[in-house]
């Protein structure tokens, strides 16, 4: 048995305001004055105070990226080249500032400043040759795991995969569950869902582990608190920060499964984002996933979060094919929800049937 050796997150600082030590941590890892940190921040907030409060010193740049649509691989191309045809010289470090769109375009961004070619060339698992530039990540909503997790998930042209390497994870992650106070509630529940099922398809999947598991088991504690139990709203921050921290953990060392296969197709082809696709899949998995739905229902009802219908109703032939196809190419976890043997128990016709339903 060769069992892997993952890469960690090597620093973290957690707490309210821990913000703004942010000017203090970069500083030692300042090459010179001409080597410029390049901040790339959601564009929800240009204007607002948080970009005020960014540290800028000498040429340092900020980036604003709207998240409206998830990062895509030319998208990553065209910044990278913008940064090399500003500069004289690698910037110091690249730091994310928003959700899991940013903290991935952010990570995408540190890896091809060093690497050659186009992004898309590295979509896939450890295809990325050389060492990212120092990167950080500060999440300003809670769920994804994109801050701890070893990926960064990125739209190609022929697929969505993310670039899954050693050199993917940030070098220094800031939580500081204060940033997340604005998140709109919809947006809360759909990027929190994700984590919920990060932990549900973690734990009832055939990769399970004991490292997983323990991780898994506390994060899907965290989220019960924050969206079953009448919590103050500030340890509802932490707790669900905390949550999506040890749900990214847990899948290091296993899988996610069915909800993510199917909403990895939805979001191929219709554009739809990663929350509420995962949302749209997940209420549809009772047959797999029974006790994890039925508190998913529980948790949506409580919040009273309405889901869009009839999603899939007017989708050609051509669409649902390509659903099925981006969906199946992600083998590891279908595997991991249902065994070596889940070409049997999922057919073409079974998973169509479900996409028909959303
Ligand atoms: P997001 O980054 O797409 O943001 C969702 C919305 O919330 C946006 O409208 C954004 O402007 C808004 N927002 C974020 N913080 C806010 C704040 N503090 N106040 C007000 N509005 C705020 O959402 P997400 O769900 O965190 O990320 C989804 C993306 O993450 C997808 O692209 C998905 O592929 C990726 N993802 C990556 C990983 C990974 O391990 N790399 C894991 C899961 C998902
Ligand atoms: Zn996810």
């Amino acid at each position: 048995m060769q069992y892997r050796n993952f890469p960690m997150v090597p620093r973290v600082v957690f707490g309210n305001g821990s913000f703004h030590q942010l000017g203090e941590i970069l500083m030692p890892k300042r090459k010179n004055s001409d080597a410029p940190f390049i901040f790339f921040v959601d564009a929800v907030f240009e204007g607002q105070t948080l970009s005020q409060q960014i540290p800028l010193l000498f040429n340092d740049q900020i980036i604003f990226i709207s998240s409206e649509e998830e990062p895509k691989t030319n998208q990553i191309d065209v910044l990278v080249k913008k940064i090399k045809d500003s500069y004289s010289e690698l910037p110091s470090g690249i730091i994310g500032i928003g959700g899991g769109t940013l903290l991935d375009v952010a990570k995408a961004v540190a890896i091809m400043l060093t690497n050659e070619g186009s992004a898309e060339a590295y979509q896939g698992w450890d295809l990325v040759k050389k060492p990212a530039i120092y990167h950080v990540g500060i999440p300003t909503i809670s769920g994804t795991g994109a801050e701890v997790s070893r990926t960064t998930v990125l739209m190609g042209p022929e697929k969505k995969l993310g670039i899954n390497s050693d050199y993917t994870p940030f070098d220094q992650v800031v939580l500081d569950p204060n940033l997340t106070q604005g998140v709109p509630k919809d947006q809360w529940f759909y990027t929190g869902m994700d984590c919920y099922i990060h932990c549900i398809e973690s734990l009832t999947g055939t990769y399970l582990n004991a490292f997983s598991q323990s991780y898994g088991e506390k994060a899907l504690d965290l989220c019960k608190e924050v969206y079953l139990e009448d919590i103050k709203a500030e340890d509802s921050r932490d707790k669900l920060m905390m949550a999506s921290w040890h749900g990214g953990m847990s899948i290091a060392y296993s899988q996610v499964g069915v909800a993510h296969a199917m909403s990895y197709g939805l979001s191929y082809v219709l554009g739809i984002k990663h929350g509420i696709g995962n949302c749209l899949v997940f209420q549809h998995l009772e047959e797999f996933y029974p006790e994890g739905v039925k508190l998913f229902k529980k948790m949506q009802e409580k919040h009273q979060i309405t889901l869009p219908k009839g999603v899939c109703a007017h989708l050609s032939e051509e669409q649902f094919n390509s659903m099925l196809n981006v969906s199946f190419g992600l083998v590891p976890l279908w595997e991991n929800a249902l065994g070596k043997d889940w070409k049997t128990i999922m057919t073409r016709e079974r998973l169509l049937a479900l996409f028909k339903k959303i």
